[in-house]
């Protein structure tokens, strides 16, 4: 069996390009004791894997030249060596990388834990989405450090996207009035059709922090950044006393992480605010999953959380998935289907 790969080619700078990965054909992996193969169906595009293929390191080792790209994804078991997993079952683990099969080890702890996923409770990519990492994300962000109260007002950035859909709609729940914040009217549109109270086009807004401030005259009690930039500077402008800000992504820096002069520029406010700015990365909160997975598919289950995905199909459409959302053309969170 062929087992195709994307490796890395290059460590890039600024925006990736479809060269910054290279096709190779392997043999398929053979599953040692206690291991698992499994093929892949599924690939998860996220941001933190433009980190990843960074020079310098992030808060993990990121992949080398010639390296299999990293990267999520749920697969069906065509081979067990492990009394836990039989052949049908499905997995799900950050640890498949860009590959057509991977060998599992389901006994690894933390992060690198594989999952197997119940079919009962939701269509097998949701554990990529909005039952998966990204979930998590939007689940522990908001509640453990944007914590939103009734009446608060709540931004969140990339506002359509795999986390911010989810941050939008959670927030609404609490009793927050959310202002999403995107980069198309279409985008915008669906937003508030799942719930978002006002919305902000980030792209044909001239000026973002005084239409801000118009929708909330009161001020921004709770800020989800997914993104940094021009955004988090508006916004941050607005904070009103106690704010929270939940520091969760940097997309509009993403090509930019090598530059040393770009800071907190709009502090002062902070002190003004008295606000609590705290970043996360969800890995630390990985001992969670269940009961976000619990909470998070109950809501679904109910009709109280609405999921948009933006899937591509064939695994040779993964460099372009990848772009596709670092560039803001998909709509949802960014999957690649590998295989039926
Ligand atoms: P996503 O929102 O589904 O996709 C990325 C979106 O970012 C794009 O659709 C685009 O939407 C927006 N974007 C791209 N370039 C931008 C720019 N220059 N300025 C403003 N927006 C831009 O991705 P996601 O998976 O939900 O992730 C959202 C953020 O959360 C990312 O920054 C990611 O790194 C972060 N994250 C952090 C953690 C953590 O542990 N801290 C975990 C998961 C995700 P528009 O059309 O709106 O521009």
């Amino acid at each position: 069996m062929t087992n195709r790969q994307w490796l890395l080619a290059e460590h890039p700078t600024g925006m990736p390009t479809p060269e910054t990965w290279r096709l190779h054909a392997a043999a398929a992996p053979e599953p040692g004791q206690r291991q698992i193969l499994v093929k892949t169906t599924w690939l998860s595009l996220d941001p933190y894997m433009r980190g990843r293929i960074s020079p310098s390191a992030n808060y993990t080792r990121g992949v080398a030249i010639g390296e299999l790209m990293q990267g999520g994804g749920v697969g069906e078991v065509i081979a067990s060596n492990h009394p836990d997993w039989r052949v049908g079952d499905l997995a799900e683990a950050m640890t498949f990388g860009w590959q057509e099969y991977a060998v599992l080890t389901p006994d690894l702890p933390g992060v690198a834990q594989v999952m197997k996923i119940d079919p009962a409770l939701a269509p097998p990519q949701a554990f990529l989405s909005w039952l998966g990492m990204p979930g998590l994300t939007a689940y522990i962000g908001l509640f453990e450090i944007g914590r939103p109260k009734p009446g608060d007002v709540l931004v969140v950035s990339a506002a359509s996207g795999a986390v911010g859909q989810l941050v939008g709609q959670l927030g609404k729940l609490s009793g927050a009035r959310i202002i999403g914040i995107a980069g198309s009217d279409e985008k915008l549109a669906w937003c508030r059709s799942i719930g978002f109270d006002e919305t902000i086009n980030y792209k044909t807004e001239p000026d973002l922090r005084g239409a801000l401030a118009k929708l909330a005259p009161g001020g921004v009690n709770v800020f989800f950044d997914n993104t940094g930039g021009p955004i988090h500077d508006a916004v941050m402008r607005n904070l009103a006393v106690a704010a929270r800000v939940v520091i969760c992504g940097r997309i509009a820096l993403a090509n930019a992480f090598e530059q040393d002069d770009i800071g907190l520029r709009a502090s002062s406010q902070l002190i003004v605010s008295r606000a609590m700015v705290q970043g996360m990365v969800v890995f630390d909160w990985w001992h969670r999953r269940d009961e976000a997975i619990a909470r998070l598919s109950a809501l679904h289950r109910d009709g109280r959380l609405q999921t948009r995905e933006d899937v591509l199909d064939g695994f040779e459409r993964l460099p372009e998935a990848f772009l596709r959302m670092m560039t803001g053309a998909n709509f949802g969170k960014q999957l690649v289907r590998v295989a039926a």
